[in-house]
């Protein structure tokens, strides 16, 4: 999505060599324009798959959530991150581990609002190690729910989520692909788009 790769170029901020800060567009000052192209990108490519839920994690994947859902005209569901959760029988839950925080935390849904009818598209804010993505995919897999597919609005295409969520036969489709990032050079995309 050539919008996007712009706007990191101009706006994103190469903290590390694995660390891009988007805090000024994507997530913590959100531009709702850019955020609204973004849940329609998804929404096309999952147009003829009979999405009838959007599944995102809290925080920075709820505004994607919404604006994909929208766009689809269905509900939108995020999962709830805890350190622990004590009373599980009414939840679907799974432990993640955070790459940005470096430690692990329960992500939950409630059992009310996903069920096996449901066929689902995931989105989140970023693809890196994938765990958190994984976290969703074992979610919608305890709900016997059908993953249509997970959408990353950008994946760092040099950590090795991507293959991890391949391997467990999930079809991704992310808005931006970083090939490799350093703070001296900036940020080089994989199949750099025109349109
Ligand atoms: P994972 O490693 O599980 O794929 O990434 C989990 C979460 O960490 C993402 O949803 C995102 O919120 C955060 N994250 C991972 N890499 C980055 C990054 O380079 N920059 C920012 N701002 N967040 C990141």
């Amino acid at each position: 999505m050539k919008l996007l790769q712009d706007r990191i170029r101009q706006d994103g901020q190469v903290l590390t060599e694995t660390v891009l800060k988007v805090d000024t567009f994507l997530n913590h000052q959100v531009d709702p324009m850019l955020t609204m192209e973004i849940g329609k990108a998804f929404a096309q490519k999952a147009e003829s798959a009979g999405v009838t839920k959007v599944l995102t994690i809290e925080a920075s994947g709820i505004h994607f959530a919404m604006a994909t859902a929208f766009t689809l005209g269905v509900p939108f569901l995020y999962a709830k991150k805890k350190k622990a959760v004590t009373l599980t029988e009414d939840l679907y839950t799974t432990e993640v581990f955070s790459f940005t925080r470096q430690e692990s935390f329960q992500v939950s849904v409630s059992k009310r609002y996903l069920n096996a009818e449901d066929r689902v598209l995931i989105v989140d804010d970023f693809l890196a190690t994938g765990d958190a993505l994984l976290g969703l995919v074992e979610i919608v897999r305890q709900a016997g729910a059908t993953l249509v597919g997970v959408g990353a609005v950008v994946e760092k295409s040099f950590q090795d989520g991507r293959a991890k969520l391949e391997a467990a036969g999930v079809e991704i489709h992310s808005l931006a692909r970083i090939r490799s990032m350093s703070p001296e050079t900036g940020v080089t995309f994989i199949e750099e788009t025109l349109t």
